[in-house]
């Protein structure tokens, strides 16, 4: 027998990966699968899709290494919610996807939530239930609720109503007292919660037939998983509080691990919490979407080449796609600012990847003003993180160093999750 092999896979937005590490992280095997599409009267049936797309990642995985596989672990994107049958695990109805808003449960949400909870937004978690529940007539009685990762586990491990406290954040589990809170479990609908794990805690064995048909071990256990973003900041192995990773992709986004717990609604910051620490995050609308919209990815390439990152530009831009801001800024009137635009193209980048540079240390300067810990390195992610020249600017205005992160994808997240749940019995 070779050495043991530790699986994650990442149901992100727009289609599904996996990712074989060893004990040290090295990748074993990895690939990627896009969602298949089924319709039921005219809609996406999300279910049988995702249901398809963890037995072909299954069958992905090179035959001769799937014997050694000690444990498997899985993130999906955060506050995708069902409702299924607590004796089947069929899904009552069809999923409540991440981005999807259910404003009619706000009003009640609110009513019983403290101010400024994170459930109280239409798409948390606790919304698409309080909506299902005041909305549907099916049989209530028998009706559980799962995150995206808990339930595609369960088709892994067969045991009903596991999930951990990242997933369970936005359904208003409070990941410090370790339980849900008494307004919650005061409700009627709190029956259907799951009960709640740390992320990456063994839960039981691979489910027999799934062992045969595939040929995976006897031993190859199940753990409980995160949430896609989560499982992003785990794959950069950030371990120490004072790390952290810039997501520099469409928008920007901040996370930072941090020994103290902060929460601000009106920046939209909230923290999650890993093991002993707390992964403190605010997210921007400003980002590369902006930069999309002006050049093409070789002219952002050739661009750079000409830029000396040594030298501030005096340009002071706020670039965003549309008009408002959250963090670092609470403003939903802010306006996109671009102006004055000098005639030189690389004079005109250069301010617009100065201004983000700046827009991102604003972001850290808040965390810390919040009561987080102070950032001592940033490892950066996302479309973004090739430009050295960016990286380069942003060491100067952030005064801290700031590389790439060796490895951003969520599925090697999971995978740590999964060696983790191992090491952890
Ligand atoms: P998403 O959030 O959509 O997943 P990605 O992480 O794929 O985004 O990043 C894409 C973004 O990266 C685009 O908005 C693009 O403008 C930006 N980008 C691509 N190449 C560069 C570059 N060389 N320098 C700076 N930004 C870049």
């Amino acid at each position: 027998l070779g050495e043991r092999l530790y699986l994650g896979m990442d149901f992100g937005t727009s289609g599904a990966r996996f990712a074989l590490i060893d004990k040290r992280g090295s990748i074993h095997a990895e690939g990627k699968r896009e969602y298949p599409l089924f319709m039921s009267e005219e809609k996406m049936d999300w279910a049988p899709s995702w249901k398809t797309t963890l037995f072909s990642l299954l069958e992905d995985i090179p035959f001769h290494l799937r014997k050694l596989v000690a444990s498997i672990s899985i993130d999906g994107t955060s506050a995708t919610t069902l409702i299924v049958d607590s004796n089947t695990g069929e899904p009552l109805w069809r999923p409540f996807l991440y981005n999807e808003s259910c404003p009619d449960a706000l009003p009640t949400v609110k009513s019983i939530a403290p101010p400024n909870h994170t459930v109280c937004s239409g798409s948390s978690t606790l919304c698409k239930l309080v909506s299902w529940w005041e909305n549907d007539d099916s049989n209530k009685k028998s009706a559980l609720l799962l995150h995206q990762a808990d339930w595609l586990l369960w088709l892994l491990h067969g045991k009903l109503g596991v999930s951990d406290y990242n997933n369970a954040l936005k359904v208003g589990y409070d990941p410090e007292l370790e339980s849900y809170p008494p307004w919650l479990l005061s409700q009627p609908y709190s029956q259907l919660l799951p009960s709640v794990r740390a992320p990456g805690t063994s839960i039981g064995h691979l489910k027999e037939d799934i062992r045969s048909n595939f040929g995976f071990p006897s031993d190859c256990v199940v753990c409980t998983g995160t949430t896609d973003s989560i499982a992003a900041f785990l794959a950069a192995r950030a371990t120490q509080p004072g790390k952290a990773v810039t997501s520099l992709g469409s928008t920007l986004a901040i996370k930072l691990l941090s020994t103290t717990r902060i929460e601000d609604a009106r920046f939209g910051v909230y923290s999650h919490r890993l093991d002993d620490k707390w992964l403190v995050g605010g997210a921007s609308n400003t980002g590369g979407a902006v930069l999309r919209q002006i050049f093409t990815n070789e002219q952002l390439e050739k661009l750079s080449k000409q830029i000396n990152p040594m030298e501030a530009s005096p340009l002071d831009y706020y670039p965003l796609q549309t008009v408002g801001e959250r963090f670092p800024v609470a403003d939903p009137n802010m306006a996109p600012r671009l102006h004055p635009r000098p005639e030189s193209e690389v004079e005109f980048l250069h301010g617009i990847l100065e201004s983000i540079a700046r827009i991102e240390a604003k972001g850290y300067s808040l965390l810390r003003d919040l009561g987080a810990t102070q950032v001592d390195e940033v490892f950066t992610a996302g479309g973004g993180a090739k430009n050295g020249k960016w990286t380069k600017i942003r060491e100067r205005v952030l005064g801290l160093p700031v590389s790439s992160a060796t490895q951003t994808e969520a599925a090697y997240g999971a995978a740590l999750l999964a060696l983790r749940g191992i090491h952890e019995k």
